[in-house]
């Protein structure tokens, strides 16, 4: 970005999320693509504005078969662990069955969907707009093995026995602010599961969070810091007092469960490990705020095209793998 383009604040506030950070570092023209210059290309037919952005925008809601399993197997967990805290039982097959026909319905409604008629709420799929055939039956298969595994999950069992009180937060987004120089950053997360309970230990009561997140893909690095900024908003949430009116000390556990291969990750970060993923994404926001022109779509559309902008947002190099998982690949000329 040009220096006299830079301006100097007051910053507008800011929202962060893990998965933003993730993508931005993974390639920062997409983040800019999905993130900025989609905002206010609504898909609005014959006046529809710069058809390049509303293209990006299309995109943008477009669903691939790639994430759709992990999209069902997250509602079929939500419906378990609602069940669960209501003392309901849930018929494994039926829900199953139910998972694999939402699945089914899903792709096809979009796979029949062009990009002219796509919007966010009836996305088109992505393997049909880029011409590649798609695999049902892999995705069935993801889905059926990861509610097999959410069945034997003890964490489901253990929110049973607690019952309703004891959550915290299942498929609900929760946040939290930092500050960033100044300026205000939201951190968004979507725990798949936080719940609580007091315990006790040889040197008495403590109020113990735990976090679960189920994943049906495979095991990734960024997981692990994933769930320590999750560890980070637990560590905010509100204490416990002891009968006697101290404040409880707080345990948190955080597991990454891959249901696909029974594996989970368990671990117990430390308050200060946690709070490394913040410091971690606020330096996040600080690179990102050296890129984006104030929040000001006007003065930051133009910055894709230009010089400042290809330095900003620049584009992977041909053949990178995660262009051929990108929304944009097309309108980017890389698929
Ligand atoms: S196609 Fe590749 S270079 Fe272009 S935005 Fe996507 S990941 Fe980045």
């Amino acid at each position: 970005m040009a220096s006299d383009e830079v301006m100097q604040g007051p910053w507008p506030p800011l929202n962060l999320s893990h998965g933003g950070k993730d993508a931005a570092e993974t390639c920062w023209r997409q983040y800019f693509l999905k993130t900025y210059w989609t905002w206010g290309a609504w898909y609005n037919g014959r006046n529809s504005g710069n058809p390049a952005r509303v293209r990006a925008y299309v995109l943008k809601a477009a669903m691939s078969i790639h994430s759709e399993p992990g999209q069902v197997v997250h509602k079929a967990a939500a419906r378990l662990v609602n069940a669960a805290v209501s003392g309901r039982q849930v018929n494994q097959d039926k829900l199953v069955a139910w998972a694999e026909k939402e699945f089914v319905q899903r792709v096809e409604k979009a796979a029949k969907r062009t990009e002219a008629k796509a919007s966010k709420k009836a996305p088109l799929l992505l393997e049909s707009y880029y011409g590649v055939d798609y695999d049902t039956e892999a995705g069935l298969e993801t889905i059926r093995n990861s509610i097999n595994a959410l069945f034997a999950d003890d964490h489901i069992d253990r929110v049973e026995a607690l019952g309703r009180g004891c959550i915290v937060a299942a498929e609900d987004p929760q946040s939290f602010e930092i500050d960033v120089d100044g300026a205000v950053g939201t951190v968004w997360l979507v725990p798949d599961l936080a719940y609580q309970a007091v315990l006790s230990d040889a040197v008495g009561p403590y109020h113990e969070i735990t976090i679960v997140d189920w994943k049906t893909g495979k095991e990734r690095d960024s997981h692990a810091k994933q769930l320590r900024l999750y560890a980070a908003w637990a560590f905010r949430q509100p204490p416990k007092t002891t009968a006697i009116g101290t404040t409880m000390q707080r345990r948190v556990v955080s597991v990454a469960s891959y249901l696909s291969t029974y594996t989970v990750r368990e671990a117990t970060p430390t308050q200060q490990e946690a709070e490394k993923e913040v410091i971690a994404l606020r330096n996040f926001a600080r690179k990102l705020r050296d890129r984006v022109v104030d929040g000001d779509l006007s003065r930051n559309e133009p910055l894709l095209g230009g010089e400042a902008g290809k330095k900003a947002w620049p584009q992977l190099p041909e053949g990178s793998r995660a262009c051929g998982f990108c929304n944009y690949r097309r309108l980017c000329n890389r698929g």
